[in-house]
């Protein structure tokens, strides 16, 4: 039973390695179609990580005695394309970077949720090294999904629902500060 875990967590890491490279190619697609330079700083930042990360996958399988090889993630397949869709629907702009938001944090909990899976696997096989790999994605993450909010708040609803106006774009960014300290 203990050889079908470890199968399933090289399969699973396969899936991994899919879904990283998937995701960098859509980022890297997507990253001048937003406006707010925050977002583009955001965006370029995380396929710096995920450039690591795809590493850290290979690493993962290396410590397994596996590779990559050609299994294709259908679900980051399934969300890229979605997200690819419904950019294609929009001019630039700030409606635009709420749906490039939409589509990364999507595909982030995806990614969150299948490292979750693949840390509780290897603890429990004891690959300790290969958990502690797949944490530091896990992590990373994590605070993506957090920093696409935060850039949301901070730097794009405001022109959003605003329609410009900078006076009502800066009142709005204050009052949104002001609630997030209390
Ligand atoms: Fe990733
Ligand atoms: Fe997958
Ligand atoms: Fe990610």
């Amino acid at each position: 039973m203990r050889d079908e875990v470890r199968k399933l967590l090289v399969e699973q890491l396969k899936d991994a390695y899919s879904a990283e490279k998937q995701a960098l190619r859509c980022m890297q697609r997507t990253a001048k179609k937003a406006t707010a330079p925050a977002l583009r700083d955001g965006i370029q930042m995380h396929i710096e990580q995920t450039q690591a990360q795809v590493e850290r996958v290979e690493q993962a399988l290396e410590k397994l005695d596996a590779r990559p090889g050609r299994k294709v993630c259908e679900a980051m397949r399934g969300l890229v394309e979605e997200a690819q869709h419904e950019v294609e629907e929009h001019d630039k702009g700030p409606i635009l970077d709420l749906v490039i938001v939409a589509g990364m944090q999507r595909i982030e909990h995806y990614e969150i949720a299948a490292y979750g899976t693949d840390i509780a696997l290897a603890k429990a096989l004891g690959e300790t090294e290969v958990a502690e790999l797949l944490a530091l994605t896990l992590e990373e993450e994590k605070q993506t999904d957090l920093k696409l909010t935060e850039v949301t708040e901070r730097h794009i609803m405001a022109e959003a629902l605003g329609g410009g106006g900078e006076d009502q774009a800066g009142a709005s960014r204050k009052g949104a500060t002001k609630g997030r300290d209390a």
